[in-house]
């Protein structure tokens, strides 16, 4: 079967621009897609056939080589020697936009186009918050040194905008290839360009604030907000706000916040759940008793024990947990009660328990008849 236009693939014109052909590909991506279509054989094709045209559209500089040669493009297949395979992509992806990374790495650096990646790298910064944040959410500020793009060249890393040339040792490709004889076979070895360090840029009066770095580290405010009920390890991504390729052009990577949620004093976390141990001294568990407590929501929390309560139990205060996703309300509070035994008991009082032991203690010599029952309630319970 002749393989067919990639534009006629997508459904767009030739001069589409990159977000209508990102729309298009998610557009019919997901109609496409194998898990939407169980029982069509063929949709497994076509969803590799929009993602090869994709693939292709979405790289400029494969873009332009299709437009000028069509599918006999003269490098060859772009996609290697086995043409082009297929990647796994998952109906959420097509939602959230995860895709794009995947098609991006298709060509950076591959040798069959000899160009490297013109983003900067991205940047992770680790936050930490306390648990009441978590909670709550809000807007937070943090001060960070970040290399940016400097200002006074604008990142051009030449004092004038005439000083940037295309260098001409790779002609502006950053990497240059070299022909090394091994016995009977020639081996293409791509390297990147020594003459440019790879930005395929000549720089011929270098700007004296970032000495022709076009970037330079300053310190920064990022502002950002907090979602109430963040999950531990959440990663916020703010695009282009990462580091800019060194020597100047390209664009900057992205920068991504890690908020690490802090151990509260005595809550630990599960999901929208919070669990805390409580520890009562026996009147409290046998006759029953009131406990307030601050809480990270900012508003106390009583929790009221019954009577004849025993270690190991638990209670519930409902409904002031985390935030559930998708606005479901909130969580719980587990307490786990535990029994509280003072280490040092003064002689009077020593003398009380003693006079209590003869209510309440055990019988020591019907220990075997008390074993024998709490097995027996175990297993019912069980
Ligand atoms: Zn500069
Ligand atoms: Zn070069």
């Amino acid at each position: 079967m002749a393989k067919r236009d990639y534009y006629e693939v997508l459904e767009v014109s030739r001069d589409s621009s990159d977000s209508e052909l990102k729309k298009a590909f998610r557009v019919l991506a997901r109609k496409n897609h194998p898990d939407k279509n169980p029982d069509d054989p063929d949709a497994e094709n076509r969803f590799k056939e929009i993602q090869e045209a994709y693939a292709v559209l979405s790289n400029p500089q494969q873009r332009r080589s299709y437009d000028a040669y069509g599918h006999e493009s003269p490098g060859g297949n772009p996609f290697g020697s086995g043409g082009f395979q297929g990647v796994n992509i998952s109906m959420d992806d097509l939602f959230s936009g995860g895709f794009d990374s995947v098609f991006s790495q298709f060509f950076g650096g591959d040798a069959t186009t000899g160009r490297r990646s013109s983003r900067g790298n991205d940047v992770l910064i680790r936050h930490s918050i306390d648990m009441e944040t978590a909670m709550l959410g809000g807007d937070t500020e943090l001060e960070v040194k970040l290399l940016i793009i400097c200002e006074a060249c604008e990142g051009r890393a030449a004092a004038s905008p005439d000083g940037v040339k295309t260098c001409g040792t790779c002609s502006g490709q950053g990497q240059v290839t070299q022909n090394r004889k091994i016995g009977p076979f020639i081996q293409q070895m791509v390297t990147e360009c020594p003459e440019c360090s790879g930005t395929g840029r000549k720089i011929t009066d270098p700007c004296s604030a970032c000495r022709g770095e076009g970037r330079e580290k300053k310190k920064q405010t990022i502002r950002f907000s907090i979602p109430a009920g963040i999950s531990d390890g959440t990663r916020m991504r703010m695009g282009g706000r990462g580091e800019p390729i060194r020597g100047g052009g390209g664009s900057p990577g992205d920068l991504y916040i890690q908020v690490h949620i802090d151990d509260h004093d005595w809550y630990e976390r599960d999901g929208s759940d919070l669990l805390m141990a409580l520890p009562l001294g026996y009147p409290e568990l046998l006759l029953g008793a009131s406990v307030s407590l601050p809480h990270i929501d900012g508003k106390e929390i009583s929790i009221d024990i019954p009577a004849g309560s025993i270690p190991g139990d638990t209670l519930e205060v409902k409904g002031r947990g985390f935030p559930r996703p998708r606005g479901r309300g909130r969580g719980n509070i587990t307490v786990l009660l535990k029994l509280y035994v003072p280490t040092k008991l003064s002689k009077n009082v020593k003398k009380q328990i003693e006079a209590l032991r003869e209510e309440i203690g055990i019988d020591l010599d019907s220990v075997e008849d008390l074993v024998r029952e709490e097995a027996k309630s175990r297993r019912r319970t069980r």
